[in-house]
């Protein structure tokens, strides 16, 4: 047994490591690496199955007020053509969606101020009244309480926003003053005390980003006890300050996923987009580390090119139901099965905490 044997075997047993074991493991190359994929895959299996759900994903504007470094939509990218979605738009993406099998729309965009809360609460109330089958997720970036308050009651239940680094200082090398680490992480803890479902995360590999950063992360998503966590490397992107840093690694961020898996066990973990974009079987490879969620593209294929997170983002050409079969072949390919339901976190579940329909549809 070695020595990275043991650490992996004290984390899949306790959940929980030191400092010092974290960094080890993480910094451990690819020594041991199945071993660890395969504890968190036997975790992941025994609280979810085979089960991999979905989210559809709808990227309704581009548009955004931050100026984050790294970030392709960034309101100083002056190259970047803008475009928002109608409500109508909106609409008939969870139309197709719902016809697709998806019981999960998120909502994702830019910081964009033309989207009042009230125009928030107006478009997700008329999908939860379309589909009070479903989850509504949010991920619109840092917002007022009461924002988040009313978005709940138009009835929003779940909300990404991933605290991108947790080290304050690194958080200010990767964003202009006007932004705070302290501000983003209070707006999740504001989010949970309302009852959201909340999502967290960080970019793998994001410049300047060491191990003892991730460890920072960790700790901090230990406070927090997220339902959701979602990770993918960072990619570069050439309109951006970061034009010349390098992707981060795959490797490191599947060692990542399944430390989550073990630490997280209940959470619900995406193989995201950008891990299939920096590798062809990325998401593959994450569902066989430990995550158990993919979240195909729903918005109008003529937009998704503008949504430009990173460079070469995946799937920007295909319609809503080639990537829906595009998945899953993929996730069939890598062992497991896409159901068509809400997909709680399972720590929910075992509350009894779920949407009334979930067990009918599965
Ligand atoms: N405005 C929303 C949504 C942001 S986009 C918000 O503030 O939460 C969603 C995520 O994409 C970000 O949280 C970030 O972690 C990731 N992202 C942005 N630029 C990226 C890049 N260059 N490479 C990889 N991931 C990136």
């Amino acid at each position: 047994m070695t020595m990275k044997k043991e650490l992996i075997d004290k984390l899949a047993q306790a959940g929980n490591l030191t400092d010092e074991e974290l960094k080890s493991l993480l910094e451990s190359g690819d020594e041991d690496e199945d071993y660890l994929f395969q504890k968190a895959d036997a975790r992941r299996q025994s609280i979810y199955g085979k089960e991999v759900y979905l989210r559809g994903l709808i990227e309704f504007t581009n548009y955004c007020k931050n100026n984050c470094y790294y970030c392709g939509i960034r309101c100083g990218n002056t190259k970047l053509e803008r475009y928002r979605l109608t409500k109508d738009d909106i609409l008939a993406c969870c139309q197709e969606g719902y016809r697709l099998g998806y019981r999960t729309f998120v909502l994702q965009g830019g910081e964009d101020p033309f989207f009042t809360d009230e125009m928030i609460c107006d478009i997700v109330s008329a999908i939860h009244g379309s589909y009070p089958d479903c989850a509504i997720t949010l991920s619109i970036g840092e917002k007022e309480k009461s924002s988040y308050q009313a978005y709940f009651e138009a009835g929003a239940r779940r909300y990404l926003l991933r605290h991108e680094t947790a080290n304050e200082a690194h958080y200010r090398k990767l964003h202009p003053d006007v932004m705070s680490p302290t501000h983003r992480q209070q707006c999740l803890f504001d989010l949970k005390a309302i009852g959201y479902q909340v999502g967290t995360g960080l970019m793998v590999g994001s410049p300047f980003q060491t191990t003892e950063n991730i460890v920072e992360d960790i700790r901090f998503m230990q406070k927090l006890d997220p339902d959701m966590i979602g990770i993918g490397p960072f990619l570069t992107h050439l309109d951006t300050p970061f034009s010349k840093y390098e992707n981060g690694s795959l490797k490191l961020t599947l060692r990542l996923i399944a430390i989550f898996r073990l630490m997280f066990p209940y959470a619900l973990i995406p193989s995201t987009t950008a891990l299939g974009t920096i590798h062809p079987a990325g998401r593959e490879m994450g569902l066989k580390a430990g995550a158990n969620v993919v979240m195909p593209n729903l918005s109008p294929t003529d937009f998704r090119k503008l949504y430009s997170l990173y460079d070469n983002k995946i799937c920007t050409g295909d319609e809503a139901a080639e990537c829906r079969g595009c998945l899953e072949r993929r996730v069939k390919g890598a062992g497991y099965e896409i159901v068509n339901a809400v997909g709680d976190c399972a720590k929910l579940r075992l509350d009894g905490n779920t949407y009334p329909d979930e067990t009918k549809m599965s």
